[in-house]
């Protein structure tokens, strides 16, 4: 029997993908944010697609490619921009979407199968007056499977931290051994499986942490200098008497770039887009008049997550939206030093001019209060490109290359050695996500 009859064999209730389009366009990712990955990712793609119903099939499939020794790359819906979910040696792509349920909601925590989109468990979670620590800016889509297996952090981390600081409790793996076996992690071990890009093994379900539910109001401050800009979301970002969930700054013109934000925003000026406790609203003006910021625009709360809100501004769809307005941007992902952030800035600014704009997202990382950047770079070539993270590092202002598939290459300070011992455990035949861990050779080249 084909690979092919013996799938069909068992998924009885999920589909297999073979249409050539189809199986393209669930080989990808947003891996085309990077110039550079989209000249090395371009060609590659699945043999086919499996989209498995339930737990049972995930492991009918995973004991298939066992046996026959294919590579199975896992999809939670395709938002990575590293190319993550993109299989490089052809072999079985395993679409996880239709495993969307919440198992357990509780107060203070939810186990859900892990394709389950997070926007979707959000609002399950508001309906119980409870809400999410930190999600992607991609929540419409993205899944908790691929956050937590491909993501970092998002909304929220500028109080909660990253995927590593308790923003996840636990995960039931399955693994690739002779037999297939399922477990539960928790604690400390689960640092072999975040942002692991799924080479230890498949997470098919997901506990996240709930707190109560605040009433958020969105907001888009205007300031004049970006010194004012910088000054203000700090004391917003590093005071815990501010209840928020984003503090971004963004560099003029970058906010011009927002077409559906046009009414509000001019060329000049540089921006705030904070979701803060409404109950707080007035006294955030109050202090953005300090600095001479005033508000051009706010969401109310009934309106939150109405149509299109701040968040969607934020993050990474900054980028997107840098893209839609001219396909020569791209960007780089990195950490100032709170101590000099703002000298480290006006050093790449005197340096780089208009080729590189500002853009903050202030997050804690591992209790520490991070100006964390997601700079946009005008970009002209590879070499170049490389000039400019290097001119960063020998700065200070640390570069998690988002120009590389390579699992821990960009940074994130992963455990790469404790991943790896983990894989030869869990994936001994190296048929998940290959290639994406880097070889010895290929970490001390990057
Ligand atoms: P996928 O892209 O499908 O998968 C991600 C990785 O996880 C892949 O390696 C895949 O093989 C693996 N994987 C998926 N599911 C499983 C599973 N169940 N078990 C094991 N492995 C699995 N990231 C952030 O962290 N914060 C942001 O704010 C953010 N903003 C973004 C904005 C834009 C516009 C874009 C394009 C990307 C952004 N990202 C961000 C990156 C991406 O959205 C996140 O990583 C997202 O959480 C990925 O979810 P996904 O379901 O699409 O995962």
């Amino acid at each position: 029997q084909s690979v092919l009859e013996q799938l069909e064999s068992v998924i009885l209730k999920g589909e297999i993908v073979t249409e050539e389009q189809k199986v393209l366009k669930l080989s990808k990712d947003y891996y085309w944010y990077s110039p550079v990955l989209k000249d090395d990712l371009e060609e590659k793609k699945a043999d086919f697609i499996v989209i498995p119903d339930n737990t049972a099939e995930v492991s009918e499939i995973l004991q298939i490619a066992r046996n026959e020794q294919i590579p199975v790359t896992i999809r939670g819906a395709g938002t990575g921009n590293y190319g993550q979910a993109i299989p490089m040696t052809g072999g079985v792509v395993v679409d996880l979407s239709r495993l969307n349920k919440v198992i357990d909601m509780q107060l203070g925590y939810v186990k859900v199968e892990a394709g389950m989109r997070l926007r979707d468990l959000e609002k399950q979670a508001n309906v119980q007056e409870q809400e999410l620590t930190i999600y992607p800016s991609t929540f419409a889509k993205a899944t908790v499977g691929g956050f937590v297996s491909g993501g970092s952090g998002g909304v929220g981390s500028v109080t909660w931290g990253n995927l590593w600081d308790g923003n996840v409790l636990a995960a039931t793996v399955m693994t690739m051994t002779d037999p297939i076996e399922i477990f539960t992690v928790q604690g400390n071990e689960l640092k072999d499986y975040i942002h692991s890009y799924g080479t230890t093994g498949v997470l098919v379900d997901v506990t996240l942490p709930l707190k109560p539910k605040h009433n958020w109001r969105q907001l888009v401050l205007k300031f004049d200098g970006l010194s004012n800009t910088l000054k203000f979301t700090r004391e917003i970002a590093e005071s815990s008497n501010w209840k928020k969930r984003l503090v971004t700054v963004l560099e003029a013109p970058i906010p011009s770039f927002f077409k559906p934000l046009k009414k509000v925003i001019t060329e000049e000026g540089d921006y705030a887009f904070l979701e803060v406790a409404d109950e707080q609203y007035e006294a955030i003006l109050s202090l953005a008049k300090q600095f001479k910021g005033k508000e051009v625009y706010t969401v109310i709360p009934d309106n939150y997550r109405k149509g299109i809100g701040i968040s969607d501004f934020t993050w990474n769809h900054t980028t997107l939206w840098a893209l839609k307005a001219d396909t020569d941007w791209t960007y780089l992902q990195n950490f100032f030093e709170l101590e000099r952030f703002e000298e480290q800035i006006e050093l790449i600014k005197a340096k780089f001019g208009d080729e590189v704009l500002i853009h903050i997202e202030w997050l804690r990382d591992r209790g520490r209060l991070i100006p964390a950047g997601l700079p946009l770079v005008k970009y002209s070539s590879k070499e170049r490109l490389y000039e400019v993270i290097d001119f960063f590092n020998r700065n200070g202002a640390s570069v998690n290359d988002p120009h590389t598939y390579l699992l821990g290459a960009g940074g994130w300070n992963l455990q790469l050695e404790s991943i790896a011992n983990k894989k030869k455990i869990n994936d001994p035949y190296d048929l998940l996500n290959q290639g994406k861990l880097p070889t010895p050779e290929q970490v001390s080249a990057s």
